[in-house]
């Protein structure tokens, strides 16, 4: 079995289920008394939200090169953000490592287009929302996402940040984004991208009345599979 190099802390919210599916899917591939191989290393978050809210980008991504060598380091075989917004700096990762970067991204389209969606309704942070790194992406892959309208962006920015990465989840916040998701579909999506690895604390995605695909559930089985192979 390879090993996973996971940088987390991006919310430590989300490491906590990446840290659980990954186990699981290993132990539900070799049975016994298999577990993953993974080496995790969990930043501070607080110092990177204000770079993200400051666009100190470049910044980010030092952090995230800098997370890169120290997994690699220790021992991994392949590297994943455990996030979505920061692969806006994925570049910073590849280009501090001969490692493989697994791409949330990637492992979006792949279950997009095993399912034949072809435009899906993008929720995430303002940044995955607003900067064009992830929609380009999918649209590169022939994958036409649509975004939330601007007051339904900040409401769920201020969810994730306020609320979500702190383990905090309300009824309320469930309201308001699956009205963001009924919303979506009087807009002709065919499916909704749960893009911010702390969305799947609300709802599963068999609850979302469209067909919901998670970002972070996806790139747990391609890090998985890859692991595996
Ligand atoms: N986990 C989140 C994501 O998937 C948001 C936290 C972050 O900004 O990294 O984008």
């Amino acid at each position: 079995m390879r090993t996973i190099g996971l940088i987390g802390g991006m919310s430590w919210q989300s490491s906590k289920l990446y840290y659980e599916r990954l186990n699981q899917l290993v132990a539900d591939r070799l049975g016994g008394a298999h577990s993953a191989s993974l080496v995790l290393v969990s930043i501070d978050f607080d110092p990177l939200a204000r770079m993200q809210a400051e666009a100190r980008w470049p910044e980010a991504g030092e952090l995230m090169a800098d997370a890169t060598r120290r997994l690699e380091r220790a021992g991994a075989e392949v590297i994943a953000i455990g996030a979505n917004t920061m692969h806006k700096v994925a570049s910073h990762v590849t280009s501090a490592t001969r490692l493989p970067l697994l791409h949330i991204g990637d492992a979006l389209a792949n279950g997009l287009r095993a399912d034949a969606r072809c435009k899906p309704l993008l929720l995430g942070t303002r940044y995955t929302m607003e900067d064009p790194f992830m929609v380009d992406h999918l649209a590169a892959k022939g994958i036409e996402a649509l975004v939330p309208s601007k007051p339904e962006r900040d409401a769920l920015q201020a969810i994730i940040y306020d609320e979500l990465i702190k383990g905090i989840v309300t009824d309320a916040s469930r309201k308001t984004v699956q009205a963001m998701i009924d919303a979506a579909g009087t807009r002709e999506a065919d499916s909704v991208i749960f893009g911010c690895t702390e969305i799947g604390m609300l709802f599963p995605t068999t609850a979302v009345g469209l067909p919901g695909y998670d970002t972070l559930e996806l790139h747990a089985r391609a890090l998985v599979d890859f692991a595996l192979a």
